[in-house]
């Protein structure tokens, strides 16, 4: 596993379940290992600090990873979990919080810091909420929540306006 950021130690010990032999690259960018190394010892993860250079292969198979100190990793496949980089800005330009790992805070039914400003999918988490956990169904659900609520709102709001004196 090419160590990319902090959340590549869990990552790590979550493929000792696909594999008996995994080692951690870990770059600069993984940030500090001390506090992970117990588990990773324990998980049987060789961690090795370094900056991949390129992947050498045999054909279309994958050989080892070389390091840019000159220094070779023997592996059989890489994996990388890119970090996420979210694009777009329209949060920030209505003023919704955002958290440490820049998703849009938002509340258990995807309200955000902003009244009226609902977000859902990978952009959006409660603060309670793991960071990273991004997948099909975990958008789909939260949208199918959020288009709920803000359409019971905007009824709601209609209502309100129609009765007004
Ligand atoms: C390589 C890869 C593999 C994955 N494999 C899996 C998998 O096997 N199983 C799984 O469950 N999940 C997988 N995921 C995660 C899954 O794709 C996401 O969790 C899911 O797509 C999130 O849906 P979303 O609608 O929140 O965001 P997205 O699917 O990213 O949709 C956001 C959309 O908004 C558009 N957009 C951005 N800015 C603007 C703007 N300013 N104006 C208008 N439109 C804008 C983007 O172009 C994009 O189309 C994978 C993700 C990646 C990157």
């Amino acid at each position: 596993m090419l160590g990319l950021s902090p959340l590549d130690y869990f990552h790590a010990e979550l493929l000792t379940q696909w594999s008996p032999s995994v080692t951690l690259i870990a770059t600069p960018n993984s940030g500090d290992s001390s506090p992970h190394m117990d588990l990773l010892t324990k998980a049987g993860v060789e961690v090795i600090h370094g900056e991949p250079a390129r992947i050498a292969a045999d054909g279309s198979t994958c050989t080892a990873v070389e390091l840019v100190d000159g220094r070779s990793v023997p592996a059989e496949a890489v994996v990388v979990h890119p970090p996420i980089d979210y694009t777009s800005d329209i949060a920030d330009d209505l003023g919704c919080v955002r958290l440490d790992d820049d998703a849009i805070e938002v509340s258990e039914l995807g309200q955000t810091s902003v009244a009226g400003v609902y977000a859902c999918g990978d952009i959006a988490r409660r603060s309670s909420a793991p960071s990273g956990m991004h997948f099909i169904a975990r958008a789909v659900s939260d949208g199918l929540n959020v288009g709920a609520v803000l359409n019971q709102e905007l009824t709601f709001n209609d209502i309100q306006a129609k009765a007004a004196p």
